[in-house]
């Protein structure tokens, strides 16, 4: 799936011959799969998976991303109902409001955006979610399912970069994955992701001793550090496949800034077998895993199995 491409310098001299895995690609396909399997199940159980986003404030950034949610869930032929709500509202009525869209039968898919203004405890709300629901895979039910192999709804953006990295290696079996970054949103889940693919795992963070030496071991290098470009190409073992989950935004000549990820992408190019670049890679699976995720709530609250992709 990913497109062989060299990527060249801004003198454009070749820089690399790692395969570019295209993130764009790989879940415009999945969007599309999703839209044929939605309307296989409208068609055949007059069944319309419906998603609920809770927004809290005014943060830009998470408006964006929550207007992007509900034009892809309308894309793929599903319900979007969004909830917007000013930034003064209290816990309490947060909470009143997911108790009453777990209740809500045409709601098969809950997200409430992070973060939460700071007078809200996050988890508490998190904590509240219907597991059934629960599309962002936060709730300890679903974390726990996820730790014991059992089957539940998991974490988008980790279950995108499984995919990626599935779509350059296709047998992930006996890979050492070194993953950078024990978050429970990202790191942690795409740990225990890729120890169900029989992966060799190595979760690091910020007390890890010589990371550069720990990095070079990974067949596979997942990093989710936040810190920018921090990977740098003589960390990656020849021919690895790097998987770049950072967002950051750094200044630029022009003055608009840039997105770059975590991996110093022009030097892990040159080293890797293929890498995800930023953006355009793990990015644009978070909301094709959401929109897959609901897709599945959907057929278990409706005891309807899903189809397999
Ligand atoms: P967190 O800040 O929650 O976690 C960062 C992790 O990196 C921590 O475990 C921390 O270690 C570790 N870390 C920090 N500094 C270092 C260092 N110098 N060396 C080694 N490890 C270090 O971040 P998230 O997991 O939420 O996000 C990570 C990145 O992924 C961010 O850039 C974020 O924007 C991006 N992201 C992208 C998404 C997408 O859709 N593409 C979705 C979610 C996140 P410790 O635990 O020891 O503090």
């Amino acid at each position: 799936m990913g497109l062989k491409v060299r990527p060249t310098g801004r003198s454009g001299e070749s820089m690399s011959d790692a395969k570019i895995i295209d993130g764009k690609a790989i879940a415009a396909e999945l969007r599309s799969r999703v839209a044929e399997a939605v309307s296989r199940l409208k068609e055949t159980h007059g069944i319309t998976p419906g998603l609920a986003v809770v927004i809290v404030g005014d943060d830009p950034a998470s408006h964006v991303y929550v207007r992007s949610k509900g034009k892809h869930t309308r894309g793929a032929g599903k319900a979007s109902f969004e909830h917007k709500l000013p930034a003064e509202t209290s816990q309490a009525e947060l909470l009143d409001l997911v108790a009453k869209l777990n209740t809500d039968s045409a709601v098969h898919g809950i997200l409430v955006q992070l973060p939460l203004p700071g007078h809200i405890d996050e988890n508490a709300v998190i904590q509240a979610i219907d597991p059934a629901k629960d599309v962002d895979g936060f709730t300890t039910v679903n974390a726990g399912k996820l730790a014991i192999g059992q089957p539940g709804l998991f974490p988008c953006t980790p279950v995108g970069c499984v995919m990626l990295a599935r779509s350059a290696l296709d047998d992930l079996t006996g890979a050492h994955a070194v993953i950078i970054g024990r978050s429970n949103i990202v790191g942690k889940p795409v740990a225990q992701l890729l120890l169900q693919e029989n992966c060799t795992v190595t979760l690091c963070h910020s007390r890890t001793r010589d990371l550069p030496s720990v990095a070079r071991l990974g067949d596979i290098v997942v990093a989710a550090v936040g810190r920018p470009e921090m990977v740098k190409g003589d960390w990656i073992k020849p021919g690895a496949c790097v998987i770049d989950v950072g967002i950051n935004r750094i200044e630029s000549d022009d003055g608009k800034g840039r997105l770059v990820g975590d991996v110093d992408f022009a030097g892990a190019a040159r080293v890797a077998g293929s890498i995800t670049p930023v953006p355009g890679g793990v990015g644009p699976m978070t909301i094709a895993c959401l929109l897959r995720n609901t897709y599945r709530a959907a057929c278990a609250i409706e005891g309807v199995e899903p189809e397999d992709f």
